[in-house]
């Protein structure tokens, strides 16, 4: 087992991730980025950001690349498809364990973001996706079902059938749609789609591997139909990505990380930074903001150690 020792681990390699390794990088630390994937998170798989000051409308994936290439440019030392086996937050030492690397370093910025919440259905299918953007192209021409009524489920909604969906079913578990009424109105007023309310997905028939139906269940009724579909895209929202550390930093009542203002969390040495922190608003601007006060703080914090 190789080990790293290091000023700082970043852990998560979306913006607030890269913003944290550029700042700390500048301030002179020997940071290294450990990102479960590739670098670039949640915003890999948005179509067009158009609230990024300085692009009006670019690529999500496209940003992420700048973003990116700035990170390589400071010299930051990234290691990706990090799968993380065992984190150790102690006051002193941070220890990441990886399948044959450990890093070390006295502080760490937690930056791990969401992911999207399943389905729950006892079977899962490599037909059910979460990102119409990453996944949609295979169903032109076919059948698909979209769960949530939200924004998300909405907009994903219309560029599946901009893709050239054949069939679309959008359920809603609730008594009424939440996305905005002009896209409502534009994804319900499409031929090729039939929208249900007070309506859950409470199975999924698949064989031999390969989806061929949803069961639908009025919560109402409890009645029960089945839907033949292909693919089936789910939006029912995010849930924080905490599951190595939840037990040991103070978290909101939704697993949300509770900084403070400086990043800091109940532990000294560790921050937060991002989506994965309890805040109103998250949006990449607000993601490279958080990282930007973490690594600042992490280095004031390391200073302040070495008096
Ligand atoms: C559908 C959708 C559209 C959006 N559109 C916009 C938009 O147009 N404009 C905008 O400003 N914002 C948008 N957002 C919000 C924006 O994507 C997020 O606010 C932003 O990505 C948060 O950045 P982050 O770095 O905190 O987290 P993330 O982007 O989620 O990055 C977290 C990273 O941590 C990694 N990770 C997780 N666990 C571990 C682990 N254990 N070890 C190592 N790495 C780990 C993940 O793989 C991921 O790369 C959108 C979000 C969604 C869901």
């Amino acid at each position: 087992m190789e080990e790293r020792n290091c000023d700082l681990i970043v852990l998560g390699g979306g913006p607030a991730g890269m913003t944290a390794a550029i700042y700390a990088k500048r301030a002179n630390l020997d940071v290294v980025l450990l990102e479960t994937n590739v670098t670039g998170g949640l915003v890999n798989s948005t179509y067009t950001v158009e609230n990024f000051p300085s692009y009006p409308e670019i690529h999500g994936m496209e940003l992420m690349e700048k973003m990116r290439a700035h990170v390589d440019h400071m010299g930051v030392e990234v290691e990706e498809v990090f799968e993380v086996e065992g984190l150790e937050l102690g006051a002193d030492e941070k220890i990441v364990r990886g399948y044959d690397m450990t890093f070390k370093a006295p502080a760490i910025i937690l930056c791990t973001g969401r992911k999207p919440i399943a389905l729950d259905v006892p079977t899962e299918c490599d037909q059910m996706h979460f990102c119409a953007i990453c996944d949609g192209a295979p169903y032109k021409g076919k059948r698909v079902l979209v769960v949530g009524g939200g924004n998300s489920a909405f907009d994903e909604g219309l560029y599946l059938l901009n893709l050239g969906v054949a069939e679309l079913t959008v359920v809603e578990i609730m008594d009424r749609y939440f996305a905005a009424q002009a896209t409502q109105d534009a994804l319900l007023g499409d031929p090729r789609v039939k929208g249900f309310t007070c309506t859950k997905v409470a199975d999924v028939e698949v064989t031999d591997g390969q989806l061929t139906a949803a069961v639908l269940e009025d919560t109402r009724t409890g009645e029960r139909t089945t839907l033949p579909v292909d693919g089936i895209f789910v939006f029912l929202g995010q849930s924080p990505n905490n599951e190595w550390f939840r037990d040991v930093i103070t978290l909101d009542d939704k697993g949300y990380i509770l900084a403070g203002e400086d990043m800091s969390t109940n532990i000294p040495g560790v921050f937060g930074a991002g989506d994965i922190n309890h805040k109103l608003y998250r949006q990449i601007t607000t993601a490279v903001s958080d990282g930007t006060v973490a690594a600042l703080s992490a280095e004031r914090w390391l200073r302040s150690r070495r008096k």
